[in-house]
């Protein structure tokens, strides 16, 4: 089978790595891909967002099918073109993408279905916005609506920062239209956690979970980030609290997705807070997460090219996912700056000298004149499965020590428990 996968970070890279196990899989593309796709991929240099030059990839090279990496192809109806031109492709079509691309729709959803979820009011006028913040105690949550790239969610602990979140947002258009309506939410306190889902036609299979670390500095200090790390098992995730996320949010969203004719297909990325009063959603994705696909897939023993299949045909059953019982933790490495601004095109050196065992993701690197050199914030998610959490990450760590690039940075408490609350 020939596949192609949208996207370009460690995400795909795991991916592509997962699929060049199938032994159904002859050929992987990767658009545009990194430096570590590669390895086991052909890239592509076409952007993510360009449905119709992917379309037309995947036509002219008669691809079987096609996988989407990140949210924006998905929620501009990526999946709908495809199949409309007869293209197996892997994701949920657009009218179940909204889950993601507007948190009113996704808000809604959840009120209408009794998901447990924060207290919240919609605003498009922003004057109503701001007399709201008399109303109402802190903190808060200022949200755009769409898509943001991370960025669209404000913690406001006062009404000052209220102001400058809703100015922000509604006058200074900082996301253009994805923040013509917004959302002030009430500020819900707990552990974050999350859980990734296979939906096949909706009916809805968790993965195993996995605990990221949002914050840029060790002891979860500094901004927040895309994700600098992750292991697998979490161990907050219990079966008790297991079974109280089954009775409580994926029974509903069951409900709702067949209730809405959503027929939802590929992967439910659920936000978690852990709260006194149980579990609530945050948000949703409809996409894999990152790093989180990075720990996970490497435990996944089923091959995967079996498992999207059924996941799109609804024959998906829980004893097709076959998990390893060992841990996963990946440290991810990036370049000093990120989240702020960062330089690209630092050489990379010492992967030669890595141990067998290790597995390397590449998040934002590239070959330039035979040379890998960093191409973004986050560069690589070095990774490695262990009998235990502690053998996995002191071998990460030691591997880590192997590598080398002008401006390396990472986090070294990736993997202690006690200090990741
Ligand atoms: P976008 O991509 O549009 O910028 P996002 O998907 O990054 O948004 P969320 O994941 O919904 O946005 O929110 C980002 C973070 O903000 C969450 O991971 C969580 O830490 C925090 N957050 C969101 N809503 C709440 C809430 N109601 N209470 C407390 N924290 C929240």
């Amino acid at each position: 089978m020939k596949v192609l996968v949208i996207g370009s970070g460690g995400r795909e890279h795991a991916l592509c790595y997962k699929l060049s196990k199938s032994s159904r899989v002859s050929k992987i593309y990767c658009a545009p891909g990194n430096g570590g796709t590669l390895q086991v991929a052909e890239n592509v240099n076409i952007n993510p967002k360009d449905t119709d030059l992917l379309l037309d990839f995947a036509l002219s090279k008669s691809i079987d099918l096609t996988i989407v990496g990140p949210e924006d192809p998905l929620v501009n109806g990526i999946v709908d073109r495809f199949n409309e031109n007869g293209l197996k492709i892997f994701g949920p079509e657009k009218k179940s993408a909204v889950l993601e691309g507007s948190k009113i729709i996704s808000k809604e959803f959840m009120e209408k279905y009794n998901i447990p979820t924060g207290k919240y009011r919609v605003f498009k006028d922003v004057n109503d916005a701001i007399n709201f913040l008399d109303e109402i105690s802190y903190p808060i949550v200022v949200k755009a609506d769409g898509l943001c790239a991370g960025k669209g969610v404000i913690i406001c602990k006062n009404k000052d920062e209220g102001i400058k979140a809703i100015e922000k947002i509604m006058i200074d258009k900082k996301f253009g239209s994805s923040g013509e309506q917004i959302i002030i939410e009430e500020f819900l306190e707990g552990e974050e956690t999350s859980l990734l889902c296979f939906v096949s036609q909706n009916n809805i299979f968790p993965m195993e979970s996995a605990r990221d670390y949002k914050k840029i500095f060790e002891g979860d200090k500094g901004p927040n980030t895309g994700g600098v790390g992750c292991f697998s098992p979490n161990p907050i995730m219990t079966y008790k609290l297991k079974k109280e996320i089954e009775n409580t949010i994926l029974k509903n969203i069951k409900i709702g997705l067949k209730n809405e004719g959503m027929n939802f297909k590929g992967i439910l990325f659920i936000g978690l807070m852990l709260t006194k009063k149980g579990p609530q959603v945050l948000e949703f994705n409809v996409r894999f997460g990152d790093p989180e696909t990075e720990v996970v897939l490497p435990r996944l023993e089923s091959d995967i090219l079996d498992i999207l299949e059924k996941t799109m045909d609804g024959s998906l059953k829980s004893e097709d996912l076959k998990w390893t019982n060992k841990e996963c933790i990946t440290v991810v490495i990036t370049s000093e700056g990120y989240p702020e601004e960062y330089k690209k095109g630092k050489e990379i050196n010492g992967l030669e000298n890595l141990d067998k065992d290790i597995i390397v993701f590449h998040n934002g690197t590239k070959v330039e004149d035979g040379k890998l050199v960093t191409n973004g914030g986050r560069v690589m998610s070095i990774t490695c499965l262990g009998n235990t959490l502690e053998e996995a990450k002191k071998t990460v760590y030691r591997n880590i020590d192997k590598i080398k690039f002008d401006g390396m940075c990472y986090r070294k408490d990736i993997g202690i428990i006690e200090n990741n609350i």
